[in-house]
């Protein structure tokens, strides 16, 4: 789910002039690049890209108060070959409006079965702390980032939902990069969302629109194209925690 909005004024393409002279990931791991990816992919700043994409509670007229998380995938990407190593996937049962709207469930495609018994927030994050663990990604000399398609999750729904239950915000969703900054810096153009990215490039959409997890597909297709064409990413989008408490409290 994104908060689709007109951005700023597309800002002048960046590149750096690293080209990828080794294909041997920083970490202790090697890794082969396919035949396929382009000469024009450039060394980028991370070993992984963690593509993430929240579905939340909604309503047709308002915005639920709290709005709460009931989607959490985050598709981890080599950021050498981008394939996909590895994926997290939960379903979250909100807490203050456990029944989801059919407005909801006709949006993201997601029914009340499918949250009903899962664990509420707090623990989806314990587990999603374990896997990130697992993965190595605490590893000391490994570098990721997180890809979100707009500002919208990690910058309000998360932090906005661990504020309202008393939530510890895990300090390495602090940071992420928004490919419609990254998108808007390769092409000049400021993108509405999803579907206007992969017509951009000239990519088919895959599966459901505003199905969390088919997003992350979505934005991870978008991030490699956007490499192909010599994007380096950066971070571009960072919690602001003085305008965001304030923003909180209100
Ligand atoms: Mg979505």
């Amino acid at each position: 789910m994104s908060a689709y909005r007109t951005g700023p004024t597309p800002v002048p393409v960046v590149e750096s002039e690293r080209s990828v002279s080794s294909c041997t990931s920083r970490n202790s791991s090697s890794v082969v690049c396919p035949s396929n990816i382009s000469k024009d992919v450039k060394e980028h700043n991370f070993d992984y890209f963690l593509v993430l994409d929240f579905e939340a509670t909604c309503e047709k007229e308002r915005t639920p108060e709290p709005q709460e998380i009931i989607e959490f995938p985050v598709i981890k990407v080599c950021a050498k070959t981008f394939d996909t190593k590895a994926v997290f996937h939960e379903y979250v049962k909100p807490e203050v409006h456990p029944t989801l709207s059919s407005f909801c469930t006709e949006l993201t495609g997601i029914i009340q079965d499918m949250v009903d018994e899962k664990p509420h927030l707090n623990e989806v994050l314990k587990k999603f702390n374990n896997w990130m663990e697992e993965e190595g990604l605490f590893q000391s000399k490994v570098k990721f980032a997180f890809v979100t398609c707009g500002d919208w999750d990690l910058k309000l729904m998360l932090p906005k939902q661990c504020s309202y239950f008393g939530i510890s915000l895990p300090t390495y969703m602090n940071t992420w990069i928004n490919i419609k900054k990254s998108f808007a810096q390769t092409t000049g153009i400021w993108p509405k969302g999803l579907i206007q990215m992969l017509d951009y490039i000239e990519l088919d959409h895959v599966g459901r629109l505003h199905s969390g997890i088919d997003d992350c597909r979505n934005i991870a297709r978008i991030l490699s194209k956007l490499a192909q064409r010599g994007h380096v990413f950066e971070i571009n989008g960072r919690l602001d925690f003085r305008r965001n408490n304030k923003m909180f409290k209100s």
